[in-house]
């Protein structure tokens, strides 16, 4: 039998919980990576896997990533993720998200869900029916909550802000070329803030009427999704895949700065070096694209209303200009600094 020890991504996790519903075709994983610093959050994952296996690997992955997103937040939650592995016919029921929510009611709490890539604030509400360790339900009047994505979106763009005083010497990003791979939830926002503060944008989506509809709205142009990595740019920003920056991509880019708010940007952790190397700007992704969790952690453990959010999300160029400075002194890559400082913070290094 293969077991989880063996697997090239188990970082000492806490738990993992393997859920499998067959009236309702529900299969999932929930895993904690670290509860050192409180439960463990992150969000619900719903994505088709051909091989389950690479279920594990997303599920392993990213939840350490929550872990130490969450401590560079400066957040009282630990790291976790769910994944639900969607059917091949990509259908998500509402039998599937209740069994989901008792599966996370039965954790009493030691994972509190909230949205990830193919889940909605109405499937949080859903879940919400059978526990309450759920966030980024919807927001009423003033007070906080709801889909973290704007929320994403605004600490990405002041992280971009950041890499720009830092790299360009520049204090706005007028008149600068900013590539945006990706025109979802997250890129939009960027998009959105960029335009407002005078940026060129260039953007790709495989989804390409969604490209030209953030086009549209922007002044942008629309480019090939293969060839937006490369473009010649101040600034690129990858919001959408994951393991973009690799052995191959990196020899390629045509930037000094990648800032965006995609997780898991880096294929491998030599790759913070290949870019280090190259003497391109990285943002680590878990510290530029906290915003959304900011906004979920606050709304569930109610410490602070919506100023306190904004508040904490500006916060962000300041934990971004701490690991460059970091960088520089140490000579690591930024990548390598930002791990560091997290394990140190979750009592691992
Ligand atoms: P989304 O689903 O709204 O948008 C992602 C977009 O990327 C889609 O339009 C999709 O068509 C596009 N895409 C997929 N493959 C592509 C490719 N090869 N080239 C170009 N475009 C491609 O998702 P989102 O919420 O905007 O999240 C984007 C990224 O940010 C993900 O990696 C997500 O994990 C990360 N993230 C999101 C949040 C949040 O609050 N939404 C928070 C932290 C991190």
């Amino acid at each position: 039998m293969e077991t989880p020890w063996g697997y090239p991504d188990f970082d000492a996790h806490e738990a993992l919980h393997f859920v499998d519903v067959p009236e309702c075709g529900l299969r999932a994983i929930i895993a904690i990576h670290s509860t050192h610093l409180g439960p463990s959050g992150g969000g619900a994952r719903f994505w088709y896997y051909e091989d389950p296996a690479d279920a594990l690997t997303d599920a392993l992955r990213l939840s350490r990533g929550m872990s130490y997103k969450n401590a560079m937040a400066g957040l009282g939650l630990g790291g976790g993720k769910a994944v639900i592995l969607a059917p091949p016919d990509r259908k998500k029921t509402p039998e599937m998200l209740a069994a989901l929510g008792r599966a996370i009611d039965g954790l009493c709490g030691r994972y509190v869900t909230a949205e990830d890539v193919g889940m909605s604030v109405a499937d949080m509400v859903e879940i919400r029916r059978q526990t309450r360790y759920v966030a980024g339900l919807p927001v009423e009047g003033a007070s906080i909550g709801g889909d973290p994505g704007p929320h994403t979106s605004f600490g990405v763009f002041l992280g971009i802000k950041a890499a720009v005083r830092k790299a360009l010497g520049k204090e706005t990003v007028e008149g600068l070329h900013i590539a945006l791979q990706g025109a979802g939830s997250v890129a939009t926002g960027v998009a959105m803030h960029a335009f407002a503060e005078g940026a060129k944008l260039s953007i790709a989506d495989v989804d390409t009427a969604k490209a030209r509809e953030l086009a549209g709205k922007v002044g942008g142009t629309v480019v090939g999704a293969e060839e937006v990595l490369f473009l010649e740019a101040d600034v690129v920003s990858p919001c959408a895949l994951g393991a973009i920056l690799g052995e191959d991509s990196v020899p390629r880019l045509n930037t000094p700065i990648i800032a965006g708010g995609a997780n898991n940007q880096l294929a491998a952790p030599e790759d913070g070096e290949r870019l280090h190397q190259r003497g391109i700007l990285y943002a680590p992704d878990y510290v530029i694209n906290a915003g959304g969790i900011i906004s979920v952690c606050t709304e569930y453990l109610r410490d602070g209303d919506a100023s306190l959010v904004w508040q904490r999300i500006e916060g962000i160029p300041d934990r971004l200009e701490q690991i460059w400075s970091e960088s520089e002194s140490s000579g690591r890559d930024p990548a390598a600094v930002a791990d560091l400082m997290a394990q140190k913070l979750i009592g691992r290094a």
